[in-house]
């Protein structure tokens, strides 16, 4: 079999879905590799270090032609999409259910379509494939990067000659990956830290990072499934949003996090709760999507400062500004998944296995992922779907 490494073309996309020393994993399982000459570029992964570790440097359209699994990170180039043909694998992190469109088309064209957002995250075994849980981590370390260059003051309490300053006091909405991480990283920079969630079982692991957990008396537990928050019903939501207020005004800086399954990320910090707060603060939205966010009036990529001296800054792929970390832990995500996926250096695909029935999104020429397919069908009357896959 053949692995094949892509450039991705994403604006701003500079992660590298195989890093060099993954090569000799997959060569290990009698897996051969193909990088697509540069596509380590962006990570500051050279062509000869790919080619050191054993893989062979091709032009785009010899890895359309030779490769039997394509590897991304994001979503594969456009012109790659309509060159696939049918016994070809792509795996990557494809949004299935925010881009269905994308599986549909694959699936027609006979490609085997395998997303790692779909692997279940609540199996110890699958730990070393959750690139979810990967990218939320590098992510969150970022956010709190990013706010600590936007702030006008320090975040560690500093005494020194010409005065004291008093540590800032940064507050975590949505402590899951990304929010753990965004809180160990403040207070490894010294800032005073408290983190808040809907999930109480969130609340020792704020504990152990040495921060505060804020507990809402409005608002009781929103644990969902498989270890997500539920969707908050309006009247929840507004509880949640004024009792937040009084929290959100008191703190130099908001980073949010807050994310539920298939839906338009909860909005957490509401216009009023902006205007509470002291101007120099600084709110980073990592939550910011196209559908809004966690902060009323961020947008991904966009800084805006308001009125009242507030710095708001939209996220967006914050991973990739990590390229090397970022890529390091992606390919060693993707790795264990097409090791895990390959019997006598083929794909062994089988649905009935509980990781195969989340990552397989198509196979066959059908979308065999229910959801997907559900997605898909008002566009796609008649389109053979496997209504027995999960
Ligand atoms: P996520 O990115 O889907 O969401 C981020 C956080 O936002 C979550 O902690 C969620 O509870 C919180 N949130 C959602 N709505 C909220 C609201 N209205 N107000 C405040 N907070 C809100 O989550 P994630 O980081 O991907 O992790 C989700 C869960 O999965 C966590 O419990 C995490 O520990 C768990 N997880 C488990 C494993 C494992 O067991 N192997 C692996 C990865 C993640």
């Amino acid at each position: 079999m053949i692995a094949a490494v892509v450039k991705e073309n994403a604006p701003g996309e500079c992660r590298v879905a195989l890093v060099p020393d993954g090569v000799a994993t997959l060569q290990a399982a009698g897996i051969d590799v193909l990088v697509e000459r540069g596509a380590g570029e962006g990570a500051w992964l050279a062509d000869s270090a790919y080619a050191d570790a054993g893989a062979t440097i091709v032009s785009f359209a010899e890895l359309c032609e030779s490769a039997d699994v394509i590897l991304t990170v994001t979503k594969p180039p456009t012109p790659m999409a309509d060159r696939l043909r049918a016994g070809q694998a792509v795996i990557g992190t494809l949004a299935p259910l925010t881009d269905p469109g994308l599986a549909g088309a694959l699936a027609a064209r006979g490609v085997t379509v395998i997303s790692l957002d779909g692997i279940p995250r609540t199996l110890s075994r699958t730990q070393p494939m959750d690139a979810l849980s990967s990218q939320a981590n590098v992510a969150g370390y970022k956010a709190a990067l990013v706010a600590a260059a936007a702030f006008g003051r320090f975040f560690p309490m500093l005494i020194t000659a010409a005065g004291t300053a008093r540590p800032a006091k940064v507050l975590v909405l949505g402590t899951g990956v990304a929010g753990l991480q965004a809180i160990g990283t403040a207070r490894r920079l010294g800032a005073v830290v408290s983190g808040y969630d809907v999930r109480p079982s969130s609340r020792t692991e704020v504990e152990s990072l040495g921060a505060t957990f804020i507990e809402l008396t409005s608002v009781g537990s929103a644990a969902g499934a498989g270890g997500y928050a539920r969707e908050l019903t309006a009247e929840e939501g507004q509880a949640q949003q004024d009792e937040l207020l009084g929290h959100i005004a008191r703190h130099d800086v908001v980073i949010t996090t807050a994310q539920v399954p298939g839906r338009r990320p909860p909005l957490l910090v509401t216009e009023d709760a902006i205007k509470a707060m002291a101007a120099g603060a600084v709110i980073v939205d990592m939550g910011a999507s196209a559908l809004g966010g966690n902060v009323t009036g961020s947008r991904p990529g966009e800084t805006i400062v308001t009125g009242n001296g507030v710095t708001i800054i939209g996220a967006d792929n914050l991973p990739a500004t990590l390229p090397t970390a970022a890529s390091n832990a992606y390919s060693r995500n993707i790795t264990a998944l097409l090791e895990y996926m390959t019997s006598g250096g083929a794909l062994a695909i089988d649905t009935s296995d509980e990781i195969q029935a989340g990552v397989v999104i198509a196979h066959d020429g059908r979308v065999v992922r229910e959801d997907v397919a559900r997605l898909l069908q008002p566009a796609q009357e008649g389109t053979d779907v496997d209504s027995t896959a999960d």
